[in-house]
């Protein structure tokens, strides 16, 4: 066996949450993981080490909900509600991007989620091929795909819209090495007119290509559709073709327990947001009841401008705090269904074999360090990884096999730079957005 990395010293975190002290070996040919055990440092010659002495190994975290390029607009307009935020701060500001500032903004996200243990995102966005180079440089992983908007567009530019999502999806699939993968992703039942959707949904379907859209984000875009169809959003989803299991739902607040049956029997995934559904006040979603119900439910982000960062161990007590709230039980939304879903839940959510440190799955890692005085003492290190850890307590990333950063320094992309040439971006957009 040769080209491997050795992960050794450190306690790894299995797919049923118990953990163990064990090394871990990935094939980076393959980009998987060859062998997890006690002795396994001892039976490689490994190519590459990392030193994991006092920190647990966890699977790499999956932001399965984003669009990574808003960065550029963390801070911008903030505390509105979702539709006047959209249309009277975001939306302005977007018409005003380039393509290069879709790639500043995507490299600055991904810095940010590689130092918090991040290995892949599914993102929602367009200009995607700047997106796509983005992800190849930081050796990531991403599902990606173009956002379509009908609203307020002539049938010629609606149409063109929808072919542009699945030109993408077409185009861009298995790109960096296989690391790419896409979606057809229309951005929601209300911003995408009927006829437009069913078609790009059932184009989708018979090139079996994956589709992503928000839905049941708030009571604004829920109430419309139950007046003038007389059915609920999730109704209409699933007669469109929405609701088949290799797609996934951003959000699904404003979900019924019908529609949670409805998501259940299908197999479509939801992408829990409880960070953005605060701050936009847009509600809290029944995650318990998601899961009691067997729905698959992963934890995104969604976009900086909504968080307002990318820290997915953030998101993951969020999650796990605000599951609480929604549900008036303590009990609910424990510490391993929040870390279970913003990893192997994430994982099946956008479609990929990730997600859980185990021989053959893809070697996508966080190495975590629990020496900081709020991660003592360790009772219980599920526990800490849900309320506890930080993303700045991860010290390596891995991904696809690859150290991606090593001892908190960044290897694939010069963090500098990105920074600086994400924060020269944003004040220049900003300014062509306001003139
Ligand atoms: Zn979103």
């Amino acid at each position: 066996m040769t080209n491997t990395l050795l992960v050794a010293g450190g306690r790894v975190l299995g797919p049923d949450m118990t953990v163990e002290r064990a090394d871990v070996v990935a094939d980076r040919e393959t980009g998987r993981i060859e062998a997890v055990g006690p002795d396994a440092a001892d039976e490689y010659d490994a190519d590459e080490t990392l030193d994991a002495e006092g920190c647990l190994v966890m699977p790499g975290l999956v932001n399965a909900h984003t669009h990574a390029a808003m960065t550029l607009l963390r801070g911008y307009a903030d505390d509105k509600p979702l539709g006047p935020w959209l249309r009277e701060d975001i939306w302005p500001a977007e018409a005003a991007l380039e393509p290069e500032d879709v790639r500043a903004g995507t490299e600055l996200g991904v810095v940010e989620m590689i130092r918090s243990g991040t290995t892949a995102f599914a993102d929602m966005y367009f200009d995607v091929d700047e997106v796509v180079a983005a992800v190849e440089a930081a050796g990531v992983r991403a599902r990606v795909g173009h956002g379509v908007v009908t609203v307020a567009k002539d049938d010629e530019d609606a149409a063109a819209d929808v072919e542009e999502s699945l030109r993408v999806a077409r185009e861009f699939d298995g790109a960096a090495d296989g690391r790419v993968s896409t979606a057809f992703m229309p951005h929601s039942l209300t911003t995408v007119g009927e006829e437009f959707l069913r078609e790009g949904v059932e184009t989708a379907r018979q090139e079996g290509i994956p589709v992503h859209i928000h839905a049941n984000e708030t009571t604004e875009e829920v109430e419309p559709i139950v007046e003038e169809r007389g059915e609920r959003p999730l109704s209409y989803a699933d007669d469109v073709g929405l609701l088949d299991e290799a797609n996934f739902l951003a959000h699904g607040v404003h979900t019924d327990d019908e529609e949670i049956s409805l998501l259940a029997e299908r197999g479509a995934a939801v992408v829990h947001c409880p960070a953005s559904n605060t701050k936009l006040a847009s509600g809290i979603a029944p995650v318990q009841k998601m899961l009691d119900a067997g729905v698959t439910v992963g934890i995104g982000t969604d976009g900086a401008a909504s968080n307002n960062d990318l820290d997915m161990f953030d998101e993951l007590r969020d999650a796990a705090m605000i599951g609480k709230l929604g549900a008036d039980d303590a009990a609910a939304v424990p510490a391993a269904a929040a870390v279970e879903a913003a990893t192997a839940g994430s994982a099946t959510a956008i479609g990929i074999d990730a997600g859980r440190i185990e021989t053959g799955a893809l070697a996508d890692l966080a190495v975590v360090e629990f020496d900081a005085p709020h991660l003592a003492p360790t009772h219980d290190y599920v526990s800490h990884l849900a309320y506890a850890v930080r993303g700045s307590d991860v010290r390596h990333t891995v991904c696809d096999g690859r150290v991606l950063m090593r001892d908190r320094e960044i290897l694939t992309l010069d963090e500098e730079r990105v920074v600086a040439e994400a924060r020269e971006r944003a004040e220049h957009l900003v300014e062509r957005a306001e003139s």
